[in-house]
């Protein structure tokens, strides 16, 4: 297997287009879900940002199987125009499944740059041109967008995610900014490199800073959700954190090592100080504190072979991605 990635193209803004392309085609990818109320005033406002860019935007709809008219009102949508291509996948396999799908389809497009949004309207459209604006200007390859604000979110769903990004970003070397949404613009050479990371478990915020590449930060203002409702239950966010921490860091497994290792060390050095103690003062040793400590003693050798066999699988489990070993940004 090919364990690099080489860039699409040598130029900085990303690949050579084919002539009949406009300079700055952008690829949007939108997942949804159950958003038969959110797509038609999604729809008008991407109309509305199309009015102010020069460039051509093309929607990619994927219908992660929904069961309300989100297919039948994209059907339409792609009726209307060339630049709705809509796909609907078997069953509801969740966002990130959706955003791949969406990733292999635009894969075969030859567009300068590829987006991914929320249908909802949360990631607003209007930053699309400021956005695109920015690689211009910058030469980076890529502008993602986070939230300053949480306002409107629920408290307890707001620490959370603090919190998760705070641990995650202690644990691992990928640096998730807070805030930090999925709705983001790249130019083709890092959507390659992201759309080469084929792993099943996927967490694609993630993946976007894993990649590497230069990527500036837009920041604004929470928006709520006016139409329909978040798909995010309580346990769906606890699962996609954990999948998030375990895709990007053996640091547990790590712990584990050195925790087992402290406490079976500490608890032998407290048995031999105890054994010498009682041998030169002469006196009886205590026997609960030497069961106490023999107990910790095993115990710590214990969780010090549970890490290890964790790091084993955790090797296995970084084969089995079989993330490219580098990704090549730019050669002449
Ligand atoms: N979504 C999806 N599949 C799912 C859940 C969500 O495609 O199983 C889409 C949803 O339609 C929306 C985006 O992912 O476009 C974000 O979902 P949501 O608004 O529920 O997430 P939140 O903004 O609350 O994090
Ligand atoms: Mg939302």
């Amino acid at each position: 297997m090919d364990s690099s990635v080489s860039p699409a193209a040598k130029t900085h803004d990303g690949p050579a287009a084919s002539p009949s392309i406009a300079d700055d085609s952008l690829e949007l990818i939108v997942p949804c879900y159950n958003e038969e109320e959110s797509l038609k005033p999604f729809y008008e406002a991407i109309v509305k940002v199309r009015t102010q860019l020069r460039s051509t935007l093309s929607l990619i709809l994927v219908d992660d199987g929904s069961n309300d008219k989100t297919m039948d009102i994209m059907r339409d949508l792609a009726e209307q125009g060339p630049h709705v291509h809509c796909i609907s996948l078997s069953r509801n396999f969740g966002k990130e499944a959706a955003m791949y799908a969406g990733f292999c389809r635009a894969a075969k497009s030859h567009a300068s740059y590829y987006g991914v949004i929320d249908v909802d309207l949360q990631d607003p459209p209007e930053l699309i041109p400021k956005m695109i604006a920015t690689i211009h200007e910058s030469g980076c390859d890529s502008v993602a967008a986070y939230r300053f604000t949480r306002k409107g979110e629920r408290r307890i769903r707001s620490f959370c995610a603090s919190l998760f990004y705070k641990l995650l970003r202690r644990l691992s070397s990928i640096e998730v900014v807070e805030g930090a949404r999925d709705f983001r613009i790249m130019n083709r050479r890092m959507f390659d490199a992201v759309v080469s990371l084929s792993e099943r478990v996927r967490f694609t915020k993630g993946i976007f800073q894993w990649v590497g590449f230069d990527t500036r930060w837009i920041g604004y203002e929470n928006v709520e959700r006016e139409r329909g409702e978040s798909k995010w239950s309580f346990r769906a966010l606890v699962s996609y954190a954990l999948e998030g921490v375990i895709s990007f860091t053996e640091a547990p497994m790590r712990t584990m090592v050195a925790v087992g290792l402290s406490m079976a060390g500490a608890s032998a050095l407290i048995l031999l100080i105890m054994l010498i103690y009682a041998l030169t003062m002469g006196t009886a040793i205590n026997t609960l504190a030497c069961i106490i400590f023999i107990v910790a003693l095993f115990a710590g050798l214990q969780i010090f072979c549970l890490g290890i066999v964790g790091l084993y699988v955790a090797q296995t489990y970084t084969e089995a991605r079989a993330r490219p070993v580098f990704i090549i940004k730019e050669e002449h």
